[in-house]
């Protein structure tokens, strides 16, 4: 089922143990058993030849056929496609599974289409606050920043935290100034302005009986008649993005970034920033970035629970998805989903939403792209 090649915790130094050789034909068996009985809810998939390979998400929600207009699911195809293409182009020229996940959330940032820098949803006063985080899996090493408001791309600021801080997790103001002074691309707040996510914001605060801000300075004048929407009318909250990755070196990388949810108050940070509930990755174990309401991925600390079912309980990595998402986030009502990649070329995703925005590709391998559930 899975490609034979030494997983390494820290690259070139350490060889596979034989604990973890036995575990692996152990969890051989466990895969072999699930494909016979067809035990996992969405099946796992074979992948013996892959050297890299590269899993991406763009949300998570009520995403359904019969009220998806057939121009805006191209558009949403089209761009996983580009983004996908992004972190591949990294992969297959030998780059890091980091500098993979890195330029694929950068594309799918700059997009309005996505919950993500351009285009991310508007928290209840008004602005733009962007939470993003990125983590290692060879060492470890995680950083991640929340309600951050002039930075392009929150990904790279999530990356410079790990690489150029001696922290994890910034955020607010704190996090605005560090991103100056490490240099990365600063904007003005309305760069991230969309109409279609100033109009969900004014619906959701009316719905609530709140008040409405006023119009962030910047942005474009309203339009004369209104945007028509994109997405269906119970459809506001997905559009975060992540991406999980495998370089040749059998390194593995997850990274997430998001606006949050819609007309979000108090300074609320989801679980995208929070390692171990939205960003995981270990090289022990697998790469995960999650997507959903993040009260519930925080409370279940989803992203490392996957990785935990998969080195701890020797689940396959599909096994793993599928008992987060379908057992444990379903007994508390959470909903949402995972995509993950472990060093072996396992690769997974799991939601208990009607779609999510996903596509995966492997070296050698065609592109595949889903958005439903009924989808492969
Ligand atoms: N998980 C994100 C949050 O709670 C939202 C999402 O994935 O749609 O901030």
């Amino acid at each position: 089922m899975r490609f034979a090649r030494p997983a390494r915790y820290h690259e070139g130094k350490q060889e596979v143990s034989r604990v973890q050789q036995s575990k692996r034909i152990l969890t051989c068996a466990a895969l072999a058993l699930a494909a016979m009985t067809g035990a996992t809810a969405q099946t796992p998939q074979s992948h013996h030849s892959a050297r890299w390979a590269i899993v991406l998400h763009g949300g998570a929600g009520v995403i359904e056929r019969a009220t998806m207009n057939p121009k805006t699911e191209a558009a949403y195809r089209t761009s996983l496609a580009q983004a996908a293409r992004a972190g591949a182009q990294v992969l297959e020229r030998g780059g890091s599974s980091l500098d993979a996940v890195e330029a694929a959330i950068q594309i799918l940032e700059d997009d309005p289409l996505f919950n993500a820098g351009r285009g991310a949803v508007f928290a209840a006063d008004g602005r733009n606050e962007l939470d993003a985080s990125i983590m290692d899996g060879a060492t470890l090493k995680a950083g991640a920043v929340a309600g951050v408001t002039r930075t392009r791309h929150p990904i790279s600021l999530a990356r410079a935290v790990m690489e150029k801080s001696p922290h994890v997790f910034l955020v607010g103001s704190g996090a605005d100034e560090f991103s100056v002074h490490a240099g990365l691309e600063q904007v003005d707040p309305s760069f991230f302005f969309t109409e279609r996510r100033w109009q969900s914001l004014v619906k959701q605060l009316k719905r609530e009986g709140l008040p409405i801000p006023p119009r962030p300075v910047g942005a474009p004048p309203p339009p004369v008649v209104p945007v028509a929407e994109i997405e269906p009318p119970n459809a506001h909250r997905f559009g975060t993005v992540g991406v999980v990755a495998l370089d040749r070196k059998s390194n593995i990388a997850a990274g997430t970034s998001t606006g949050g949810t819609t007309a979000k108050r108090w300074g609320r940070v989801g679980d995208s920033p929070v390692i171990g509930a939205g960003t995981y990755a270990s090289n022990q174990s697998c790469a995960v970035s999650a997507t959903g309401t993040g009260e519930y991925f925080i409370r279940l600390t989803v992203a490392r629970e996957v990785c935990a079912l998969v080195q701890y309980k020797g689940l396959s990595l599909q096994q793993a998805a599928d008992q987060v998402i379908h057992k444990e986030l379903d007994a508390i009502h959470g909903d949402g989903g995972v995509i993950a990649i472990a060093p072996d070329g396992q690769m997974a995703w799991s939601f208990n939403t009607p779609g999510m925005y996903r596509a995966r590709q492997t070296e050698g391998g065609k592109l595949e792209i889903g958005i439903y559930n009924d989808e492969p």
